[in-house]
């Protein structure tokens, strides 16, 4: 048995995920890697990238990392379901007695602080503003590390409530 399955934080982070879902995953919120060359986005860094819309964008700035794409994974996440696409961690946990990233990543500062907010975004269509762990493109990141810049912190607003209604009014 791994270290980490015996750290009761870890296994308190995983019972709190797992009483939400066994898919739950607080980096589908707090982490972000944007391939700007290409206008695609992923998070956390395991799934494929996917294509950022600019309609979306024009809608809602945060779109640059809120994609529809990413809410409908985590709408799975909160329901209790598995993304296809964090078939890393699945593969993990079903072949192991280890912790995937998707506890690790939970368990971060920047993640585990904002975890309720998490949960109540998609339930009860708040607004709310998190800070959020950006990693560029290959190119800008080169030059973020020659500055010794790993991540970059932006505060990004989860939306909901206006997505909704700039919907309803075809938006
Ligand atoms: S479940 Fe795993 S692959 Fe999916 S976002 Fe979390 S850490 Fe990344």
């Amino acid at each position: 048995m791994s270290e980490a399955f015996e750290n009761p934080f870890f296994v308190e982070v995983k019972d709190s995920l797992d009483s939400v879902g066994k898919g739950m995953c607080l980096a589908k919120w707090t982490q972000v890697t944007m391939q700007l060359q290409t206008g695609h986005n992923h998070s956390c860094h395991h799934p494929a990238t996917h294509k950022i819309s600019e309609l979306e964008i024009a809608r809602n700035p945060s779109a640059l990392h809120n994609t529809k794409f990413k809410k409908l994974r985590r709408k799975e996440m909160l329901e209790g379901k598995r993304p296809e696409e964090c078939d890393y961690c699945w593969g993990v946990e079903d072949n192991s007695d280890r912790f995937s990233d998707r506890i690790f990543k939970s368990s971060e500062s920047w993640s585990w602080e904002y975890k309720e907010e998490m949960i109540t975004y998609t339930n009860n269509l708040k607004s709310i503003t998190m800070p959020t762990k950006v990693r560029l493109c290959n190119k800008c990141y080169k030059k973020q590390r020659t500055k010794g810049i790993d991540w970059v912190d932006w505060e990004l607003t989860l939306d909901e409530e206006r997505d909704l209604k700039l919907k309803e009014l075809g938006i």
